[in-house]
């Protein structure tokens, strides 16, 4: 299939794009380069734009004949959503519809877009399931959730195929190597961790010990990102004229922060201190994903189960890469 990967150049897509270049698809990158990098992408035919640029996006389609997108492109951070909401509906929202409606002008029916647990808010049951009520606690979950509703009616009234994949927590990096996680400023766990087994940071603050979990820090369902890479795969060859479905992506194990703090030590045998700090505002005690259906649906299984296996990616990458891209020769 021709595909536009749109946000390939980023963590996920790029993962996703070195599958779906494997797999025998043909991949055009479709980045502005943000928050991607150009290291990510390079191997690929990139093309750099916006989002919103309909005219650009519809110009491409029709270039390349295009058959279907794969939509990582967003701002995907929970406090920053918090302080900038405009940012997130501008961008997130606004610029996606002008990618559905280039979609629409140029033929293109097909479409995986990148979805997200925090649609969920705090569910008070875990493991969380599809039917789990989505009442999202922020502006980055609202809107993807917005984008959910507006891919279904897309799917009704105008016959697109659409696929929502909702992410839990994304990691680890590719066991081949050259790409990994690369946010600038970073605030996710496990990179922080790996940040200061490689002396670029004192400690880790761990971010409150009071929730109502076994050892008082909040539990995460971590999936390798080749695994979200290759249930993208899957459900580009399930997609149908109208068709639709939305489907949670973990691996079913949730690990807590000190779990995770542990397991980081194990893999790169260094003591990582850690202070306990303040609850980050909007954390919910615990992610847990039910993944049965996408495992039925698409006939998806992760390989990475244990979180160890998983840490040693991140670790070999980040290892081989201490400045994230920066590390890549020019
Ligand atoms: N966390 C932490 N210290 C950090 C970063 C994260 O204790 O420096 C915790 C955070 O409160 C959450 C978990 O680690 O419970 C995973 O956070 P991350 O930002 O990686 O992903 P999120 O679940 O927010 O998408």
């Amino acid at each position: 299939m021709k595909i536009l990967v749109i946000g390939g150049a980023g963590y996920v897509g790029s993962h996703t794009v070195r599958l779906l270049h494997q797999a025998g698809h043909q991949i055009w990158i479709y980045d502005n380069i943000s928050r991607g990098h150009r290291e990510a992408a390079r191997g690929y035919q990139l093309i750099e734009g916006e989002l919103e640029d309909r005219q650009k996006l519809v110009s491409v389609f029709r270039e390349h004949g295009i058959e279907a997108v794969v939509h990582f492109a967003a701002f995907a951070l929970v406090g920053e959503s918090m302080e900038h909401p405009a940012m997130y509906y501008r961008n997130n929202v606004i610029a996606t519809l002008e990618l559905l409606e280039a979609m629409r002008e140029a033929g293109v029916w097909r479409i995986v877009f990148s979805s997200t647990t925090a649609t969920y808010g705090q569910p008070e049951i875990v493991p969380i399931t599809e039917d789990t009520v989505q009442l999202p606690i922020n502006p980055y979950g609202f809107s993807k959730l917005v984008i959910e509703k507006a891919l279904t009616d897309y799917a009704r009234a105008y016959g697109f195929g659409c696929a929502a994949l909702r992410y839990f927590n994304a990691a680890g990096a590719s066991p081949l190597g050259g790409i990994g996680e690369d946010h600038e400023p970073e605030s996710h766990l496990i990179p922080i961790i790996l940040q200061v087994a490689l002396g670029q940071r004192s400690h880790i603050g761990i971010y409150g010990t009071d929730y109502p979990t076994p050892d008082g820090t909040c539990i995460r369902d971590y999936i390798h990102v080749d695994d979200l890479g290759t249930a993208h795969l899957a459900a580009l060859q399930k997609l149908e004229p109208g068709c639709n479905f939305q489907l949670n992506l973990g691996t079913g194990k949730g690990h807590s922060v000190l779990e995770v703090l542990e397991a980081c030590r194990q893999v790169t045998g260094h003591p990582i201190p850690a202070k306990i700090e303040a609850r980050r505002p909007g954390d919910p005690a615990k992610l847990i994903a039910d993944s049965s259906r996408a495992q039925k649906t698409l006939n998806w299984y992760p390989k990475y189960i244990d979180i160890q296996p998983i840490i040693e990616t991140a670790w070999q990458w980040h290892r081989s890469h201490p400045k994230g891209y920066k590390s890549v020769p020019q």
